[in-house]
Parts: structure tokens; C-alpha cells; sequence
């Protein structure tokens, strides 16, 4: 025991940690190495609190350790070693450090790269200023100057000026986003004297505004009940997660503001999570006039400086509430008592840049540093919610009725394959026809959708097959208008071609599905009728998807064409008649997920139609309308999707019944990238446990070029490991991290992604 334990010392390797003092965001990159005390070369793990000797006069800084090795990066003479360790505390910097060791954990990546996924950017920019927009003229002579506005049709003068009259002054970044009225309208009517805007430089005194302008409505028995639900657990010392299940309409924004107010009261924080493109002006307002300036809103368009001044707000007691994406969770609030997540099953909540963290579990995870609740709502919530609500794990919460009255619309599926039978070669069915002449006719609304732009406007033969595709990213090439093909992931443009490359035929022609065909089809078909098109070519700049729905609600067209993104947000009263054009664009795509993307598609597109007074129609057109996901969609039956598709993926052991680890191998060759996935999975083979009967066993898939197989002449390949416990995943991605950082490879990369959203 005496010998070898003196040669276990002997060839131990001496550790060293990378340690960043300050971890304000800028400073992350830049880590201190230590030498680790005999001590605690065992225990002391990466994201530890450990106390250092810092500068010339080796004061004792805190630090927090985002690397361990066994290389010594100077002369190892010279090297200080580290002090201590500290345990957890409570504090905010605490939570965000535990927060992030968490993300790296269970997403793979480096503690530096989820140190920076959490911590606000420090600012780099002058503290940004607080602004206000308020109407500067009496309300007769507001209104006065309105009706002047829209009878010279300055739609956003008059749209600013009818929300002022309402709410009397408007946050700035409110005005210039959600409302789309741009700084020079502002500017225009400043100069004529009839609005101001008013610079706050400091929060500490909130001006009064509209806080509590909205008086309360009476809640309905239901949403009462999920209220005091989540109260009295939280009140009793039992937070949890919560799955809130309702239709839109169903009342479920007036629960999580009733609940926000209720924690508000008790002297708790509150993020509420609402996907950028779902978030609507009108939303945004029934927040603002609830809780005033004490409600801030985090977006894209908000530059380093005033994200990093919410965070300060927020960590100081400024603000109570911040609405924003998956981002908001990193808001440091120190008092945090409620997360709530609208449209839980929206894909955008998982990050796709590494850590790949999913917002859901995060929040789950942030909330238990906390002792805070969750709230998940979502009319169709994803199968992971659902499953663990039904396993006990989520506290199931409903809301069966709609508030806003209307009823459920009629919806019709038409088989495609019948109809090219009866000679109808048109995108269009004969019955979507008659629709939308009869709409047209009525002076009602319709809107039309194709659920995937990818898939549509390629070029392909149909004597041979071939697919005309780019060379860099092996994707099929769009045809625009003008005949050139264009690539959507890196740009490549080509003249179209007259013949197929492939076989010579002259038979060679688009998918004519695109957004854009079906607006000339439409055209050539009803040429009175008035088209928008809202797809990735018209919202390419900032603010064009909310123009375009605006312009629609305002009754500026008859007919809305767009790809799913025209399915969220707004809320279009006058809209009777939904068509979904292929829905076996979004069926057909090679992705576990695919079934429960398409009857969430259909589900929210036919929730469309109909919102309003009168009764609305859909109609679902498809070369497979026996579908479980097609049928059960158009009975909006969500129980009888969910039983279907659990059987699914328990059978094939996908999430939520199983976890799954995508292993991806990113390379500038090809046979590097090739051989070094083999490698990888080999690799991960020796994690499988033969012992185990064949149904618990882990099970590797793959590998193979990924669906998108190169983008930018970057290669990539993919494996899948699939096992019931997270855990083992996270073991195997350890292993081969550890694996790849020993190896010191060059031009290749490698990612995980954890019960990938998207495996195309
Ligand atoms: P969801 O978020 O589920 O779509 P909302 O909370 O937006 O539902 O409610 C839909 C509509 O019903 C809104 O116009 C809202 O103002 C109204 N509403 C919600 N709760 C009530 C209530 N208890 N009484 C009256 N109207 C309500
Ligand atoms: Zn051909
Ligand atoms: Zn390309």
C-alpha cells in the first residue's frame, strides 16, 4: 500500500485551473491559470467559486474556474497557486455562475461559452436613455389632427396619434417597435408641436404612468382556479412547473398577468417568456398598463448597452416583470419568483448556437435555484410537456373555453391525389377555389399557407428526377421570378436551365409551390384581388413582418400568402377562410419531430379562421389525408394526436420517451470529417452496456452526412447516441469532449445538440 501509493503520487500529474477574476462579459475570455493545491487536484470542478492571489500585492480575489488541465501555460516556477474554494453562495453573480456550470453540463460546450450565454454583455456604450413619447396637444385638437392624418393616408402619424389619445404617453421603444412608427415620424410630429418626447435619465422615480390604467377583469372559474392553484403551492412552500393548456382565446395572458401581479405583491420577480414573433403590440400594452414602468421589455433590436442596463435594473429592484425570448431568463433578477412561458413548444426557445440550451429545462433549472414556479401555456403544448404532466412530473392546468366567443371553424381535407385524378392540375383544389371566389365576393379575408420554403420552388426533372441543387451546400436551388436559382443558405446563383444537366429532356421545371407562385396563380385567377406575400424575401428587413400584418389587419388586402410564419401573432377578426397548401411539405420532412410540427401547424393555422363574429372555414390540402396528425388536426383533437404519437416514440425510443444526443461533426475535408465521426462513434460505442436487455440498451445511429450535408464548403456529418437517461448522454458527450480536446485537431469542430429540435 506504502510503495504504490508513493508511485500513485509520483505520476500524478500536477493540475492546473483557468480562472477568471471579474466576469463581467468582456473580461470572460481572458482566464488567469493557477496551479491547484495537492489538496483539491480531486475535487475541484469546472464553474467553482475558489479565491486567488491576485496583481503584485497577491491580494485575495474571488474567481471562478472555467477550466482544468494538466498543461502549464507558463514557466511553472513562476505559477501561483490557488487559495481556497468557496461554497455556493446565494447571491446573484452565485445563481448566474451555478446557472451557467448547469448549461454546460447538460448541453456540452465551455464554461466560458456558457458564461457568456448567461452574463450580459458588459456595456460598452453610454448608459442608454429612458424615453417616453407623450402627447403634447389637448385631446380635441389630437383628434382633430387624427382625422386630418388618415384622410391624407399617413397610416403612421395617424397610428401613433390614435394610440396617444388612448394611453396619453407611450414608452419610446414601444412607438418605434411593436407600434412601427419610425423615429422620423416621431420627429415630423414633434415639429409640428403635437406630440414631445421626454428624456428620463434616471428610473429611480418612475413617472406615474399607465400602471393600473387597466381595471382587473373578473376571471373566469377556470382561470381563477389555476391562479389560486399556483399561489397557494407557491404560498404553502410547494413551487413547481405548471403545463397551462388552453386554445388561444382560452384567457391564458390575463392568468399569467394575474399571476405576475400576485407575485409582484409578495415582492417577487417575474420573467415571462413570449416568443419575438408571437409578442404583439396589444400584448405588450396589457402588460404596460398592468404594471407601468416596472415592466421592461427585452428584444433584439435592443443594442449591448441597453440590455446590460435592463440587467442592472433588474438586479438593483427597478423593474418587476421583463417580457422577452429565451434570452429574458438570463436577466439576473435577485428576488426571482415566477417563470412564465407562452407557446411553450415553439422551437425558437432552444438556442441553435452552442451551449444548445433548451429554455424550458433551463427555466425549470433556474427556478429551483430560486424556489420559484414555472408556468408553461401553449394551446398545443409540445410532447415533452405533456408527457411529463401526464407522468406527475408538470402540474396539469386547463383552460377549456374560449372568452372571446366565435366558434370552432369547419374544416374540409382535400386529397391532391383525387384531385389530379378528376384533371385538376392547379395548386389550388376545387374547393379552396370556390372559397376563395365566395370570400372575395363577400369582401371577407383569407389567408393562405405553405409550410416550409425550402422544400418548395425547386427545380427538378421529371424524366430523370434530378434535383437541380447548389454545389457548396447541397441544398435544392430556388427559382425566382426572374429565372435565377438561388441558394438560401449561402446565396449561390445560377441561370436557370432549359434542359436537365442529368439527362438533356426539356421536362425540367419548378415545384410550383412557392410563396411566390401561389401569388401569381392567385393572380392569373382572380386578377381584382388584393395580395400580400409575407415570406424570408419580403421581411428581409427589420420590422417588414410586423408592417405586412399590420397592413393586413388593416384591411389593405383580401388575401395573406406566407409560410408559417403568418400563423402567429396578430389576431385577424376578419379573416374567415384559411387554406393550407401542401401540408405534406411539413409531414414529409425526415424529422421525428414531424407529426407533432405539422398538427401544431395546422392546429394554430386553422385557430385562423375565424376569430372574429362570423364562423370561419379551413381547408387542408394533402397527398395524405389518412395521417394521424392530418385527421386528428382537423378534429383539433389534441389528446388523440398526443396518444398516437407517444406510442411512436416510445416505440422508436425518441424524446420525450427517451433523450437523444446528436453528435456533430463540422470539417473543412471530407474525409477528415468522415473518418473522424466514425472515430467518434466508435467511441461512443464503448458506453454501450451489452449487459442491459436490449430495450435499455443506448443505441448509436448513424453517422452520416448530415440531411444539409455541406454549407459554405464546410462538411458535416452527424451521429445520433439515444438512451432513457439524460445522464448517460451527458457521460458519453464528456467522454468525447474530454476525447477531442486531447487530440488537438485542427479545422474540424464538433457540437452537441440534446434532444435536437430540428434533425434535418
Ligand atoms: P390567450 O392568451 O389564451 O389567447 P387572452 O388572455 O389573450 O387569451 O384572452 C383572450 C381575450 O379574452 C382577450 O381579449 C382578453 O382581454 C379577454 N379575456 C381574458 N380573460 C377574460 C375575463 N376573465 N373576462 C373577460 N374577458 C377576458
Ligand atoms: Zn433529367
Ligand atoms: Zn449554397
Amino acid at each position: 500500500m506504502g510503495r504504490s501509493g508513493t508511485l500513485n503520487r509520483r505520476i500524478k500529474l500536477t493540475r492546473y485551473a483557468d480562472v477568471i477574476i471579474d466576469i463581467s462579459h468582456e473580461k470572460v475570455d481572458r482566464p488567469f491559470q493557477y496551479r491547484v493545491p495537492e489538496h483539491m487536484q480531486e475535487t475541484l470542478e469546472v464553474g467553482t467559486c475558489v479565491m486567488v492571489p491576485f496583481g503584485r500585492g497577491n491580494t485575495l480575489r474571488r474567481g471562478y474556474v472555467t477550466d482544468i488541465t494538466d498543461k502549464c501555460a507558463f514557466d511553472p516556477q513562476k505559477i501561483k497557486e490557488l487559495h481556497s474554494t468557496v461554497s455556493d453562495g446565494v447571491g446573484v453573480e452565485d445563481r448566474q455562475i451555478r446557472l451557467a456550470r448547469w448549461i454546460r453540463r447538460s448541453y456540452g460546450g465551455t464554461m466560458i461559452q456558457a458564461l457568456k450565454t448567461v452574463l450580459p454583455a458588459r456595456r460598452t456604450v453610454k448608459k442608454a436613455e429612458h424615453k417616453k413619447v407623450q402627447l403634447a396637444v389637448t385631446r380635441e385638437e389630437g383628434i382633430s389632427l387624427l382625422g386630418e392624418c388618415q384622410r391624407k393616408k399617413q397610416n403612421a402619424r395617424a397610428r401613433l396619434l390614435e394610440e396617444l389619445l388612448q394611453e396619453g404617453e407611450l414608452p419610446y421603444e414601444l412607438v418605434t417597435g411593436k407600434l412601427m412608427v419610425s423615429p422620423s415620424v416621431i420627429r415630423g410630429l414633434e415639429g409640428m408641436g403635437a406630440v414631445h418626447v421626454e428624456v428620463l435619465q434616471t428610473f429611480r422615480n418612475p413617472v406615474k404612468q399607465q400602471a393600473g390604467s387597466e381595471a382587473d377583469k373578473a376571471l373566469s372559474g377556470e382561470q381563477q382556479e389555476a391562479v389560486n392553484r399556483v399561489i397557494a403551492d407557491y404560498d404553502g412552500g410547494e413551487p413547481g412547473t405548471y403545463l397551462l393548456q388552453g386554445i388561444t382565446g382560452s384567457g391564458k395572458t390575463e392568468v399569467y398577468i394575474r399571476l405576475a401581479q400576485e407575485m409582484v405583491s409578495r415582492g417577487r420577480q417575474v420573467i415571462v417568456l413570449i416568443p419575438e414573433i408571437a409578442l404583439t403590440y396589444q400584448t405588450l400594452m396589457r402588460f404596460y398598463r398592468r404594471f407601468g414602468d416596472r415592466v421592461s421589455v427585452l428584444n433584439s433590436t435592443l443594442s449591448a448597452g441597453e440590455r446590460y442596463d435592463q440587467c442592472e435594473r433588474a438586479k438593483c429592484g427597478e423593474i418587476d416583470v421583463i417580457i422577452g425570448p429565451r434570452s429574458a431568463l438570463f436577466v439576473p433578477f435577485p428576488r426571482l419568483g415566477l417563470i412564465l412561458m407562452d407557446e411553450e413548444h415553439e422551437a425558437s426557445y432552444k438556442s441553435e448556437s452552442t451551449p444548445k440550451y433548451h429554455a424550458r429545462e433551463t427555466a425549470v433549472y433556474l427556478a429551483s435555484l430560486h424556489g420559484a414556479s414555472v408556468v408553461l401555456g401553449s394551446a398545443t403544448p409540445s410532447m415533452e410537456a405533456a408527457y411529463r404532466a401526464e407522468k406527475g412530473i408538470y402540474r396539469q392546468l386547463s383552460l377549456t373555453k374560449r372568452l372571446t366567443g366565435g366558434t370552432l371553424p369547419q374544416v374540409y381535407t382535400v386529397d391532391l391525389r383525387e384531385e389530379l385524378k378528376q384533371g385538376n392540375r392547379s395548386i389550388f383544389s376545387r374547393k379552396l377555389q370556390q372559397l376563395l371566389a365566395d370570400r372575395l365576393e363577400r369582401r371577407q379575408q383569407s389567408m393562405l399557407f405553405i409550410n416550409r420554403r425550402g422544400f418548395a420552388g425547386f427545380v427538378s426533372c421529371r424524366a430523370c428526377g434530378h434535383v437541380m441543387k447548389c454545389p457548396h451546400c447541397d441544398v435544392s436551388l430556388s427559382e425566382h421570378r426572374d429565372g435565377r436559382l438561388v441558394c438560401h443558405y449561402c446565396g449561390y446563383e445560377t441561370p436557370s436551365v432549359r434542359s436537365c444537366p442529368s439527362c438533356g429532356s426539356k421536362y425540367i421545371s419548378g415545384f410550383r409551390a412557392g410563396t411566390q407562385q401561389i401569388e401569381d396563380r392567385l393572380r392569373d385567377m382572380f386578377p381584382a384581388m388584393r395580395i400580400l406575400r409575407m415570406d424570408a424575401d419580403t421581411t428581409r428587413t427589420k420590422d417588414s413582418h410586423e408592417q405586412i400584418l399590420a397592413a393586413f389587419a388593416a384591411g389593405e388586402a383580401d388575401v395573406l400568402v406566407g409560410t408559417q410564419m403568418i400563423v402567429k401573432g396578430h389576431d385577424f377578426p376578419n379573416v374567415t377562410l384559411v387554406g393550407v397548401l401542401a401540408a405534406d411539405l411539413s409531414l414529409s420532412a425526415g424529422d421525428y419531430r414531424a407529426g407533432e410540427r405539422t398538427f401544431q401547424l395546422l392546429t394554430q393555422a386553422a385557430g385562423r379562421a375565424g376569430r372574429g363574429r362570423m364562423p370561419g372555414e379551413v381547408v387542408i390540402q394533402t397527398y395524405q389525408p389518412e395521417h394521424y396528425a392530418v385527421t386528428y388536426a382537423a378534429a383539433q383533437d389534441y389528446r388523440g394526436f398526443y396518444q398516437e404519437e407517444i406510442l411512436y416514440r416510445e416505440m422508436m425510443g425518441y424524446p420525450p420517451a427517451a433523450h437523444m444526443l446528436a453528435v456533430q461533426i463540422y470539417a473543412a475535408s471530407e474525409e477528415q470529417g468522415g473518418a473522424l465521426a466514425c472515430n467518434l462513434a466508435r467511441r461512443a460505442e464503448e458506453y454501450v452496456d451489452m449487459s442491459q436487455p436490449l430495450e435499455r440498451r443506448m443505441m448509436i445511429v448513424g453517422p452520416a452526412p448530415a440531411g444539409i450535408g455541406k454549407v459554405n464548403d464546410i462538411y458535416r456529418f452527424v451521429f445520433y447516441v439515444k438512451d432513457r437517461s439524460y445522464d448517460r448522454l451527458i457521460e458519453v458527450k464528456d467522454g468525447l469532449e474530454a476525447w477531442m480536446g486531447a487530440q488537438q485537431l485542427r479545422q474540424v469542430n464538433l457540437q452537441f445538440d440534446f434532444d435536437p429540435m430540428n434533425t434535418l
